[in-house]
Order: structure tokens, then C-alpha cells, then sequence
């Protein structure tokens, strides 16, 4: 596995793979990485012939109260999960490499942007949108994998390759959870046992969501209600909504289409984010894995 810091550096490593026709798969994180993580880099290496990993902790994408400064960090640990997963090139920019003096354009996302996450996180989703374009201008990839744990941002930046006809395919990886069914996150790490052991209130609901639907629950309020019960052990709730998997409006009545139940809740002073796809046709079984169009 490679490591490099630099945009030019990266780009005379793939021009000749790209020049070979390689296939090339991309991963962007934010670092302290864990088997989320792992299982995004594993799907790539197995469908393309290099893997571009990248870590950069985007200063766009936070806002001025949230935890850039102390967002969790361990470039050691990080690489040997890169290299265990199979990664072929592991790409480390400093914020100026990525930003350097007088930037000053974005990728401004639509009404996508604005429920859920984007109605308590003003610009986040541009600063998501803007750098996931550069680093895909930077790397050029053929396929880029995104969790579906960010469930909102996979649909944003689908929309983005789309609208600005990035020719790239955006593959979303179902949630990594831990045996109890906390959702893996780097967050999950400022969680003291007493927090982790509230945070699992999340996964709880929404997994009980889940199983009445699987059982045939098909009332959005009764599902909604159903993950709102374990909810009461967590400290403030931001959102618990059911919305459309295509454009995010919250679902009134009954699920009759391909629905994500999201959430997001703070557990002490840690903000987490999780959700489960609630899909009634077999055709949207396979709705969690959602790709772009090439060129589109
Ligand atoms: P982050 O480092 O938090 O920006 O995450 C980088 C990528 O890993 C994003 O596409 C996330 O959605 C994905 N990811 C984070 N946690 C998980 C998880 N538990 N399962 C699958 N993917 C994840």
C-alpha cells in the first residue's frame, strides 16, 4: 500500500493504472477508522483493481459548535486497517492541499440538503458536496463506496454525480453494526460505558421498526412510534422521521414505497445518526444499494 500526501503525488500513481484500464475504487473517511469502514474498502478491492482510501477531516463540513478540533485521530491504526482491507493507495491531504488560499467555490446541493441532518447542521451538506467532488475530480474513480449509515448524504451525492454528470458510480454499502446493534461510527468513541449503553437506544428502535414491518406493519405512524419507545434513555432527540428513499419527504399513511427510517439524537454531548431501510416491494430489497448512472 502506498501512502501519499500530495494531489500530484496521487495523480502520477493512477495515470498509468488508469492509462492500463484499471478499474478504480474510492473510499473517502474522516479517519479513525473501524470495520464500517473496513467493509466500504473490502467491496472495493473486490470489484475494482485499486482502492484509493482517503482521510481527510473536511473543515467545511462542520459547523462553528461541532467537534473538528477534537475529532478523533490514529493514523497508525488507521493504516493497518487499510492494509488489512486491502487497500492499494491510502491518500493523507492537509487541509491547505484540499483548500489552498483564495478557494472559493462549492457544490451547493438542493432541497435534498435541507431535511433531517440539514435542518440542524446549516451548510454541512455543501461542505460534504464540495469536497466529494473535488476528491473525485482528484482521484477519478469508477466506483466510489459511501455507508449507508450517512443514509442522507449517499442520496445528496448521488444527486450531485447525476446533476453534474460525474462520471462515477456511487455505491452505497449497508450498515455495520456491533453484535448488540449499535452502528459502528468513529463517534462512537467519545462514549463512555454509561452513553454507549444509552446509544444503544438508537439501533434498538429502529431495529424493532424494522421487525414489525418485516411482520407486516405498514402504519408510518405506528413504525415511527414503535422506534420512539427506547428513544425516551437518550438526551435529545434532533429528528425520528420516515422518509421517501428518493427524494427524503416523510411518508404519511401507509409504507407503500422503498422508506428510510432515520435518526438522530444527541447521547451526552456525542451527536449519532442511524437509520434502516423499510422496503415493502422485493424489487426494493436491493434499495440500500443504490448506484448512480454512469455519465448520466
Ligand atoms: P466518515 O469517516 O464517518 O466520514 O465515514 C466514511 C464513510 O464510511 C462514509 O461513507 C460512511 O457512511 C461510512 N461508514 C461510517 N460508519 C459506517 C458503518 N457503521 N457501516 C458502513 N459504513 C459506514
Amino acid at each position: 500500500m502506498r501512502v501519499v500526501r500530495t494531489i500530484a503525488d496521487l495523480r502520477a500513481l493512477l495515470r498509468p493504472l488508469r492509462e492500463e484500464g484499471k478499474r478504480i475504487g474510492f473510499v473517502p473517511t474522516m479517519g479513525y477508522l473501524h470495520e464500517g469502514h473496513g467493509a466500504l474498502i473490502r467491496q472495493s478491492a473486490a470489484r475494482c483493481d485499486a482502492t484509493v482510501v482517503s482521510i481527510f477531516v473536511n473543515p467545511t463540513q462542520f459547523g462553528p459548535s461541532e467537534d473538528l478540533a477534537n475529532y478523533p485521530r490514529d493514523l497508525e491504526r488507521d493504516q493497518n486497517l487499510c492494509l488489512e482491507a486491502e487497500a492499494t493507495v491510502l491518500f493523507l491531504p492537509e487541509v491547505a492541499e484540499i483548500y489552498p488560499t483564495g478557494f472559493q467555490t462549492h457544490v451547493e446541493p438542493g432541497r435534498l440538503a435541507d431535511p433531517l441532518c440539514g435542518r440542524f447542521r446549516p451548510g454541512h451538506f455543501r461542505g460534504v458536496a464540495t469536497v466529494v467532488a473535488k476528491l473525485f475530480n482528484i482521484v477519478q474513480p469508477d466506483l466510489a463506496f459511501f455507508g449507508q449509515k450517512d443514509f442522507q448524504q449517499t442520496v445528496v451525492i448521488r444527486r450531485m454525480a447525476r446533476d453534474l454528470n460525474l462520471p462515477v458510480d456511487v455505491v452505497v454499502v449497508p450498515t455495520i453494526r456491533e453484535a448488540d446493534g449499535l452502528a459502528l461510527s468513529s463517534r462512537n468513541a467519545y462514549l463512555d460505558e454509561d452513553a454507549r449503553r444509552r446509544a444503544l437506544r438508537l439501533s434498538e428502535g429502529l431495529l424493532a421498526a424494522r421487525a414489525a414491518f418485516d411482520e407486516g406493519e405498514r402504519e408510518a405512524a405506528k413504525l415511527v412510534e414503535i422506534a420512539r419507545g427506547p428513544l425516551a434513555g437518550v438526551d435529545s432527540v434532533q429528528y425520528l422521521e420516515l422518509v421517501d428513499t428518493q427524494n427524503l419527504e416523510p411518508i404519511q399513511g401507509k409504507v407503500d414505497r422503498a422508506s428510510a427510517l432515520c435518526v438522530a439524537a444527541y447521547v451526552g454531548s456525542t451527536r449519532l445518526i442511524d437509520n434502516v431501510i423499510l422496503a415493502p416491494l422485493p424489487a426494493d430489497v436491493g434499495i440500500s444499494v443504490v448506484r448512480s448512472t454512469q455519465g448520466a
